[in-house]
């Protein structure tokens, strides 16, 4: 008797002849896979790279106007296309407000639905 395998990757039965702890029916789909599987990784990194900077970018577009004492309002990252589930971290503030790095800004969504933003340096908040 012997066990019916299929390759993970083209679903094919994997020869027997292959070995025992095979997952693939070939070296041509084992490298197809990995091949893939690299290229995937990269994609999703450059991806949130370019989101993440992106983001930056607008914080540092927005941070001058309110500097200046414009009220911004978190419709106008909506519609500058920011990315609210990017971050590389979260601050907490004197008044217990959670604000969320991006690169040098971190900003706070306030109950109003206004945003703060403010320079993050980490060493000193
Ligand atoms: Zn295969």
């Amino acid at each position: 008797m012997r066990l019916i395998r299929q390759c993970i990757y083209c679903n094919t039965l994997i020869p027997a002849d292959r070995k025992s702890s095979a997952h693939y029916c070939s070296d041509a789909c084992y490298y197809e896979a990995k091949k893939e599987r690299s290229s995937r990784q990269y994609y999703s990194k450059q991806e949130f790279i370019s989101r993440f900077n992106r983001n930056e970018q607008i914080l540092a577009t927005l941070f001058s106007v309110y500097q200046q004492g414009q009220v911004i309002r978190y419709n106008l990252l909506d519609q500058l296309k920011f990315d609210w589930g990017i971050s590389d971290g979260e601050l907490q503030d004197s008044q217990l407000n959670v604000w969320k790095a991006i690169g040098k800004y971190c900003y706070l969504l306030n109950a109003d639905k206004t945003i703060s933003i403010a320079l993050c340096n980490n060493s000193n908040q």
